[in-house]
């Protein structure tokens, strides 16, 4: 009777293959093992094994031991009980393979329980730079002007929201906002989960005596004065550094910012340190496959930006945004539910890694999405 060779590869093995480049990742151990191959059969053989309807197996052809790439990668899975090549008879089917499935259905369009959290500036300032918004951190976008957010607005657009969204309060000087007791009244009676991000600057007994979740964004020399609410651990401290000089500065003096506890460092992209940060937050390669990535994270890089997904935020001029960096959704003047109905593919809730180089590299959707420091640096990638 004739037989088959059947080269399968583990269910919870990934395989992304790009001309000449295969990745193979093992969830389950989180790691994973890159091949460079040259030739035809093997790249035709892992293009055929990474489509989903193949479910990692595929019939070899007889004289596959030519192929020394072939080889090797076989091998490797064999050592490592990541796969194997089995022997059949022709007529008898190969071994069930079961692979992990994501059902997003119906992602893209949206309720209110998709809404994470809502950053609302009360008010804009015209003493400070302009600070590209970064990742997480939702900084006070500076423009130049000094407006207010209308209270009433505000408050009639925020009157649909569910009372588990988290509310982050950011401005230039918080305490000049004209009504901002009564907005920390109305959000506290309304909502489990509030924030308050001022600049060191402006940062003022009123605001230390708050029963919020408190975040003080600390500038350049401005550390050594923090005095008292550098000993609090009740205090967020966020240090925004602009070059490798001042990011060693902030670790001699508080080298626990690194844990992350309640300090944190904040790299900020300025016009003339472009280079210097990028060197300062870009990664090598190599590193993702030693890196613990999870499935689901996989899965949902295909779909969405996981960073940017559910959050909204409020100019203090009215304008609605899902990220600073993209164009507004709406105003407060409209329904809440109006703003969601307009986020489309083009917007930051799904700005996916599927555009050059990334969508040439076999990293792409193991690969953290796209983060606001590309985007404000107008790159397409942060990896070496
Ligand atoms: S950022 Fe893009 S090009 Fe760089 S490793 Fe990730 S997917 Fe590849």
């Amino acid at each position: 009777m004739n037989k088959h060779h059947i080269l399968y590869v583990d269910g919870h093995v990934y395989i992304s293959h790009k001309p000449n480049n295969i990745l193979l990742y093992n969830f389950i151990e989180s790691r994973g093992q890159t091949f460079y191959v040259k030739d035809d059969l093997t790249n035709q053989i892992f293009s055929i094994l990474s489509r989903p309807e193949n479910a990692n197996r595929t019939v070899l052809p007889e004289d596959y031991k030519k192929s020394e790439d072939l080889c090797n990668i076989i091998q490797f899975l064999h050592n490592n009980f990541w796969g194997d090549v089995i022997i059949l008879p022709e007529n008898q089917e190969p071994p069930a393979c079961f692979m992990p499935i994501c059902n997003l259905e119906g992602v893209k369009s949206h309720t209110l329980n998709d809404l994470q959290s809502i950053t609302i500036a009360l008010n804009g300032t015209s003493s400070l730079f302009e600070i590209p918004i970064q990742n997480q951190l939702p900084l006070m976008y500076c423009s130049p002007r000094n407006d207010f957010i209308n209270y009433d607005t505000l408050i009639s657009f925020l009157g649909d929201v569910p009372n588990d969204v988290g509310i982050r309060i950011i401005g230039g000087d918080l305490s000049s906002y004209p009504f901002l007791k009564e907005v920390l009244t109305y959000l506290q009676s309304r909502f489990q989960n509030i924030a308050i991000f001022s600049y060191f600057k402006f940062y003022d007994e009123y605001l230390y005596s708050l029963n919020v979740n408190k975040n003080i964004i600390i500038r350049g020399d401005e550390f050594y004065n923090t005095g008292k609410y550098v000993k609090s651990d009740k205090i967020n401290l966020h240090f925004i550094v602009d070059s490798r000089a001042a990011y060693r500065n902030i670790l001699n003096h508080f080298p626990e910012a690194t844990l992350g506890l309640n300090k944190y460092v904040w790299p900020i992209n300025l016009t003339t340190n472009s280079q210097k940060i990028r060197l300062l937050i870009s990664f090598d390669k190599k590193t993702l496959t030693k890196s613990r990535i999870q499935l689901h994270n996989y899965f949902l890089n295909k779909i969405l930006n996981r960073h940017f997904y559910g959050q909204l935020y409020i100019a203090s001029s009215g304008n609605v945004h899902t990220n600073y960096n993209f164009k507004p959704i709406g105003t407060i003047h409209d329904s809440i539910m109006d703003c969601l109905n307009r986020i489309d593919e083009n917007d930051s809730w799904f700005h996916i890694r599927n555009f050059k180089p990334c969508s040439e590299c076999v990293f792409q959707w193991l690969c953290p999405p796209p983060t606001n420091y590309e985007i404000s640096m107008g790159i397409k990638s942060l990896c070496q």
